[in-house]
């Protein structure tokens, strides 16, 4: 295939449509894609959002319940250093702190620490009551009067896990005077963060600024207290703002989360709420499976729809591309034929002519085309063309040759030989006769030259010895159907051979053509036959005809001849005359004999006339009494 052909492939209707196929498959993938695409997107930033609204909710409750233990613990601050950290007001700040508990569920304890560790408002050491005193150490060393909000510590006296929040106060002059502490306890936070409804697997996590954990819903009780310090919430730089989306793998339960953060601003505490991606995209994976199964389905039914639809144009491309071909050869063919070669319809008119009806008929092609097929041919030729014709459009024969006579333009009439065949459409259906004649007169001519050739005698035109032999046998054979007689006469010129010696040759010649035109014209019966049958010697079959008949018509035929006055110097006559030998017989009553028999009896007649003197007839039945006078018996 060279490129330009290529070229005009890549531009054809069955590409095009293959192409627009793949468009439209892939339009419709890519559109469905990008819909789940977005669609997934959305279900992310809905989760997203969530995730920060409650963040930021959760973010304020802990800030709100810190204020609420630091407004309660700088009370107390207060009324220790104005009145002293006496055992008055001790008692007193222990009554004020007892009804304080019992106002607000959220603060889990209230305790005063002096300088030494000793819970003052509550009995026994510090020691006793929390698991670590990390922020007892921070205040003692620490002139910082800011509250303090410790790791999460176990409290010893009922197991809670609580987050501490302390100050310090000073004594009067100035230098370390204990601790007020207040504690929330874990447990409070986890079941608060409970009533928030954030999925099944959704988890809200409150942590130290540097990633302890101080309460978790769910399992609060198995987390609490562990660092998630090494995730990347608390390393990356880009993660340390105040708030943001945190997508991440859960370092607890291995689940991959969906998650926003937010930091305290009053507090080191970072909250983060997660929704399960798992979950999130569930119901979201469940109708886009369900969706893409559909457009699949579309795809494909476009797809093969569209593959059987490029399949019948590149068919029916690839059939008018044959049929172009086809076509092309055909005329090629017909084109440069010197035979006419013709399409003819089923109502018998042409419906092609090829250009060189010009050189055998005549006419233009153009003048032919749409005209009567069967117009120009010999009204005694048109039956027969017509029965072949009518018999190949009927499929009762594929293809048939016939010869027949046609007019030619300039009024003389020519022989044809039509070969004709059938034509089919694809389905099989006759759709007409193409014909391919050619003009054979001149063949035919010839052919009639040698046929007469082989029946009549050169020289006088009579019939010859071949003929003469066939017709005998087929009038024997008649004859002897009908129980008719037949008669032969053998005529023989009489000295001939003197005639050539005295005039020569050729007027020898002349001389035998006069007398063959006598007999000739002698031969008056249709089924009468006047032959050469050699040399001087010519024979007449008449069928039908006794011995009688026979006699006459031999009589009339020497007498003819003898008065046709040619003259023959070496004759005793002076004259051209002949001897004549007749037989007649009836060859159904000849058992044994045949032909030859009657020949022979003829000739021994005419041997027998010759010795009677010549230019005489003799019948077969008188040669016995003639020979017998002949010889003197
Ligand atoms: P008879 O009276 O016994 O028949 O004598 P004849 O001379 O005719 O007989 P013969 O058979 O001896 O001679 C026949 C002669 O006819 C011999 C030949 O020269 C001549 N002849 C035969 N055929 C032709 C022919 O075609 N043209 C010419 N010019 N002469 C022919
Ligand atoms: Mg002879
Ligand atoms: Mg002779």
């Amino acid at each position: 295939m060279n490129v330009a052909s290529q070229r005009a492939g890549w531009s054809s209707l069955p590409f095009r449509a293959a192409a627009f196929v793949v468009l439209t498959c892939v339009t419709i993938i890519g559109i469905c894609g990008w819909r789940e695409w977005t669609a997934r997107e959305a279900v992310l930033k809905g989760a997203e959002t969530e995730m920060a609204n409650v963040a930021r909710s959760l973010t304020q409750h802990a800030e709100d319940s810190l204020d609420l233990l630091d407004a309660g613990i700088l009370g107390v601050v207060n009324r220790l250093e104005m009145d002293g950290a006496g055992l008055a007001t001790v008692a007193k700040l222990r009554t004020l702190m007892e009804a304080r508990k019992t106002a607000m569920p959220r603060i889990h304890s209230l305790a005063v620490i002096d300088d030494q560790g000793n819970a003052l408002t509550s009995p026994g050491e510090l020691n006793a009551m929390l698991s670590d005193d990390a922020f007892f150490r921070h205040h003692q060393v620490s002139q910082k009067r800011e509250p303090y909000l410790g790791r999460t510590v176990l409290s010893l006296l009922d197991g809670e896990w609580v987050v501490t929040l302390s100050r310090r106060f000073n004594k009067p002059d100035g230098s370390f005077g204990g601790v007020v502490l207040a504690t929330i306890s874990s447990r409070y936070l986890s079941h608060f963060y409970q009533q928030f409804e954030i999925g099944r697997n959704g988890t809200v996590v409150l942590m130290h600024g540097d990633g302890a954990i101080i309460a978790r819903d769910p399992d609060n009780e198995r987390f609490v207290g562990r660092s998630l310090g090494d995730m990347p919430l608390f390393r990356d730089a880009g993660l340390q703002q105040p708030s943001g989306a945190y997508h991440f793998k859960s370092p607890l339960d291995g689940a991959d989360r969906v998650g926003f953060f937010r930091r305290s601003n009053r507090y080191p505490l970072v909250l983060l709420a997660t929704v399960d991606k798992e979950e999130l995209f569930a119901i979201w994976r469940k109708a886009a499976a369900f969706r893409t199964l559909f457009a699949f389905t579309l795809v494909m039914l476009i797809a093969v729809i569209g593959a059987v639809l490029v399949r019948q144009l590149l068919r029916g491309q690839r059939m008018a591309a044959a049929l172009v071909e086809k076509e092309a050869h055909f005329r090629l063919l017909a084109e440069g034929s010197s035979d006419m070669v013709t399409r003819i319809g089923l109502d018998e008119r042409l419906r092609y002519v090829s250009p060189s009806s010009i050189r055998v008929i005549g006419w233009r092609a153009s003048q032919l085309m749409g005209s009567p097929a069967l117009a120009g041919i010999n009204p005694d030729d048109r039956p027969q063309v017509q029965a072949i014709i009518d018999a190949v459009k009927r499929g009762e024969r594929e293809e048939a040759r016939v010869t027949y006579r046609n007019a030619h333009r300039e009024n003389t009439e020519i022989w044809l030989e039509s070969s004709v065949r059938v034509t089919r459409r694809d389905n099989g259906d006759i759709d007409g006769v193409v014909a391919i004649s050619r003009d054979i007169t001149e063949q035919k001519e010839l052919e009639t030259r040698l046929e007469t050739l082989a029946i009549e005698d050169g020289l006088t035109g009579l019939a010859n010895r071949r003929r003469f032999d066939e017709r005998l046998r087929e009038e024997w054979a008649r004859a002897y159907r009908d129980r008719s007689s037949l008669g032969l006469l053998m005529i023989d010129v009489d000295h001939f051979k003197a005639y050539n010696d005295e005039y020569g040759h050729p007027a020898g010649d002349a001389c035998l053509r006069k007398v063959a035109a006598i007999i000739a014209a002698e031969t008056q019966r249709t089924g009468d036959l006047a032959a050469r049958y050699g040399g001087e010697e010519f024979a007449m079959l008449l069928p039908n005809t006794d011995a009688a008949g026979c006699e006459r018509i031999g009589e009339r035929v020497r007498k003819s001849i003898r008065e046709a006055g040619l003259a023959h110097a070496a004759s005793p006559s002076g004259h051209v005359t002949a001897s004549i030998g007749g037989a007649a017989c009836r060859p159904a009553r000849e058992r044994t004999a045949g032909t030859g028999s009657l020949v022979e009896a003829a000739d021994r007649a005419l041997y027998a006339a010759k010795e009677a003197g010549r230019d005489c007839l003799v019948m077969s039945g008188e040669v016995a009494r003639l020979l017998q006078r002949a010889s003197g018996l």
